[in-house]
């Protein structure tokens, strides 16, 4: 079992945030991190709850000015439980005396469940088992079980047992300034003898939320009856409850829980479903069943199995499980995108960034009707960034780097530097490639499933308007006869203008100009895949007319790429004048050098005049494509490109770059997957390690890193095997490290489902047998066609 659990041995306050994001239960519709039943917001604990999309938005003065934020709420807390033996403390970990302890959070069946022995001040001595879960299927409960076993003694228990909406956002120290308090109370009340239910409504977006608890105390083989008693406050409900406790005889209090809002699918309104539903709900080990089923056919379709590999088995099952906790089947129709940062903790707020390019390729292989809601959400805020490139006097679409609830621009005007204590202005909205990344996601998800209709409906659009968005930015340069793109900002957030400059901006940052090429051919792509009737409608309603479509074909054919030194593609223009950074001296002058952007503005310098990177920004050119496709693009925009300056540019970049996002390693492992496989898996490993060892020194509390967590998984998925799909053919071009451990997993590909298995001297591909026809699979150069219930085995030979 070591492969899929994740265990904590011994209680370790300084750890206990970590701990909290990394053992979250959520269901792709709300979430609650792993943090103590007894426990409320404090130095050491962040009980946090939050609905997959609730977002509120609050004004600060703040450095004088009036910032406008919108945060992913903190909701209340359905957990709080807190026993004691009478004339005793309530449980606190801190004041007593830890005998023993253990937490382990089971991947395979989505159960938390932690184990402390203590003795308190009166020298008695308790064993308290908890255990939880937030159901995978009936996507409105959660379920808490606790169990008080009195080691030396007899007497009566006190149990509270509460819903708490008195609860602020203050899960990150950078935001701690900022206003915080997004709950308002509504009503509470009970219901029957062992019923309370909460309302509360965020204060700017109106969203009503109620949560609702049945709690049920059993002793020997059954339910007992015990004296309760209502505590109530504004925004608080919990219920007091004593029992007499007898030495060695457990008593277990079973709290199952609903949560529903104003803005859910088929409810009359909140309190009424969420007091229904716990009515209604079965006790503990029944939803534990059909909770644990769930799970079970969750990990059938999205397990990736590793032979002999305990730890990073582990983590790569935990990197999936936090990927289905954030967006699951319950997501489905959500109008809900994916946070960066999970529905975790507070960090980024709950917004919705390019991560998704990272997140995608893995549900598209196993649950693609999910990508298809998550693209939808951007669908809806079409108009929105219809509007965000009118305002910028262009056509087309400009979605926002930081996407919240109604698609306009989330990203903070300022932004704290912890080192410093210096509010600054954020510029990372220039960070217009986000809408390349929507662009891509479209096409590959119709590219894996092959589904028309989307694109007919939604996709196509979508891709339209952000491809004449991107040629709205390209400016011809008639000097140098091309395209430019000014002002705008790279992947690398260390970079946000050139250091003598007063306004911010780069010019002809090369991911973006290339990606723009790609996005253009695409979107005549997109045009010629259309039925014609949609065709001419679409481009009918969008006024998109010829001339239009041959600048389009003019940008592709003279889009500008800076280069320097020998094929040495130029991050932006200028880059190559920037200086050499001393990474030696600044690693031996701090230790970690990740946010070296915060050190150096700390010390009055800045990034912007180093020649040093957050993250991959030419390499994603390597990352998102063939060696060659990136050939053909480059000669699409008249410039020969030399595939053996690849591995120069890797290596070029690999030297300045800090790895300052964990979706670095990630692009790094991949690009070195074809020239330095050891190297590769190095980093893969390195990426693994991302969040359960928290290596940002202190992230992973706010809320863990999905992209990363996604990556990684994709690494072994496409990366390794190197799968890909043409039209539709599925293709695969392995480059299997020789250490890594068997490799197999299922994967969907336009409707049917396949095993595949590989390790570095072969890779095997099964059809299950279905009612659909043979498909095509690619193995160097040759196309093979799988029949339902077939297999095909190919010799990966001696290429190491
Ligand atoms: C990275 C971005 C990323 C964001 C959210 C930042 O630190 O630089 O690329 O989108 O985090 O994960």
């Amino acid at each position: 079992m070591k492969d899929w659990t994740l265990v904590y041995e011994g209680f370790d306050s300084k750890k206990e945030a970590l701990r909290e994001a990394l053992c979250t239960l959520g269901n792709g519709y709300f979430a609650t991190r792993g943090a103590g039943a007894e426990s409320e917001a404090d130095e050491i604990h962040y009980p946090g709850t939050y609905l997959a999309g609730g977002y509120n938005r609050l004004k600060t003065e703040i450095a004088g000015r009036v910032v406008e934020n919108e945060d992913l709420v903190n909701m209340p807390n359905w957990l709080l439980t807190k026993v004691k033996p009478e004339g005793g403390d309530r449980l606190n970990l801190l004041s007593v005396e830890i005998l023993f302890y253990r937490q382990e959070l089971n991947l395979k069946e989505g159960l938390l469940s932690r184990t402390v022995r203590f003795r308190d001040k009166q020298n008695r001595a308790t064993t308290l088992i908890q255990r939880r879960f937030v159901h995978m299927e009936h996507m409105h409960l959660a379920a808490l079980e606790t169990t008080v076993i009195p080691e030396n003694w007899s007497g009566p228990l006190e149990i509270h047992s509460a819903l708490d909406g008195t609860v602020i956002n203050a899960g990150v120290e950078r935001y701690k300034q900022l206003n915080s308090k997004h709950l308002e109370p509504v009503r509470s009340g009970a219901v029957d003898e062992d019923g309370i239910y909460l309302l509360v409504e965020t204060n700017q977006s109106g969203l009503r939320v109620a949560e609702a608890a049945r709690i049920r105390v059993y002793s020997g083989d059954g339910p007992i009856e015990v004296e309760r008693k209502l505590v109530q406050g504004p925004g608080f409900i919990g219920q007091e409850m004593i029992v007499e406790a007898v030495q060695n005889q457990p008593v277990k209090i079973e709290k199952i829980v609903s949560f529903y809002t104003s803005r859910d699918f088929a409810i009359c309104e909140p309190v009424l479903d969420a007091v229904e539903a716990v009515g209604h709900a079965g006790d503990f080990e029944e939803l534990l069943r059909s909770h644990v089923l769930q799970w079970d056919h969750l990990w059938d379709r999205c397990d990736i199995r590793l032979s002999d590999s305990d730890r990073p088995q582990m983590i790569l099952r935990l990197h999936i499980f936090h990927l289905l906790q954030t967006v699951s089947r319950n997501s489905i129709d959500l109008d809900i995108g994916v946070p960066a940062r999970g529905w975790h903790g507070e960090a980024y707020r709950g917004h919705v960034f390019w991560d998704e390019l990272f997140i995608f390729p893995y549900l598209n292989l196993r649950i693609p009707n999910l990508t298809r809601s998550l693209l939808l959400y951007r669908y809806r805020r079409l108009n929105r960034s219809r509007l965000a490139a009118r305002e910028e006097g262009l056509k087309g679409a400009l979605y926002p780097w930081q996407s919240g609830s109604d698609g306009r621009e989330e990203t903070q005007q300022l932004h704290l530097n912890p080192k410093s204590g210096r509010w600054l202005p954020d510029h990372t909205h220039l960070q217009r490639h986000v809408n390349i990344a929507i662009a891509y996601n479209v096409w590959q998800y119709y590219k894996a499933t092959g589904d028309l209709e989307f694109l007919s409906t939604y996709g196509a659009e979508m891709i339209l308007e952000i491809a004449r968005f991107l040629a709205g930015i390209s400016t011809f340069n008639r000097e140098l006869d091309r395209y430019e793109i000014l002002g705008v900002m790279g992947p690398d957030e260390y970079h946000d203008g050139y250091p003598e400059s007063e306004t911010p901006g780069l010019n002809n940052n090369a991911y973006t100009n290339v990606m723009t090429v790609y996005v253009l051919r695409t979107a005549l792509k997109a045009i010629e895949a259309l039925p014609p009737k949609r065709r001419n409608d679409l481009l009918e309603a969008l006024a998109l007319e010829q001339a239009e479509l041959d600048r389009w074909q003019d940008i592709m054919g003279k889009m500008r790429v800076v280069f320097h030194g020998d094929g040495i593609i130029s991050q932006f223009q200028g880059y190559d004048q920037l200086l050499e950074f001393d990474w030696e001296g600044y690693r031996k002058k701090y230790g970690n050098t990740q946010r070296l952007d915060r050190l150096l503005e700390a010390e009055g310098d800045t990034a912007n005049r180093y020649k040093a990177s957050k993250q991959a920004d030419v390499l994603m050119l390597f990352y998102l494509f063939s060696a060659e496709e990136i050939q053909e693009l480059f000669n699409q925009m008249g410039y020969d490109f030399d595939p053996e300056t690849i591995p120069k540019n890797i290596e070029y970049y690999r030297q300045r770059s800090s790895h300052g996002s964990t979706l670095s390693n990630i692009v790094h492992s991949w690009v070195l997957a074809r020239s330095d496989r050891p190297r590769s898996l190095e980093l893969f490993h390195q990426a693994l390690e991302s969040d359960i060892s928290d290596v940002q020194g202190g992230t992973t509390h706010e809320g863990i890193h999905l992209g990363a967590m996604a990556g990684t998984v994709d690494i072994l998925q496409r990366c390794y095997t190197g799968l890909e799909f043409h039209d539709d053919i599925l293709f695969f071009n392995p480059r299997i490290p020789k250490d890594l451990p068997k490799l197999s997993m299922r994967i969907k590909f336009r409707g049917n489902w396949f095993e595949v298995t590989a390790t570095p001297e072969s890779l095997v591909i099964s059809s299950d047998e279905c009612e659909l026809q043979a498909t095509k699979v690619g193995f160097q150069g040759k196309v093979y066609e799988l029949n339902p219930g077939e297999t095909l085995t190919f010799d990966l030979g001696k290429e190491k």
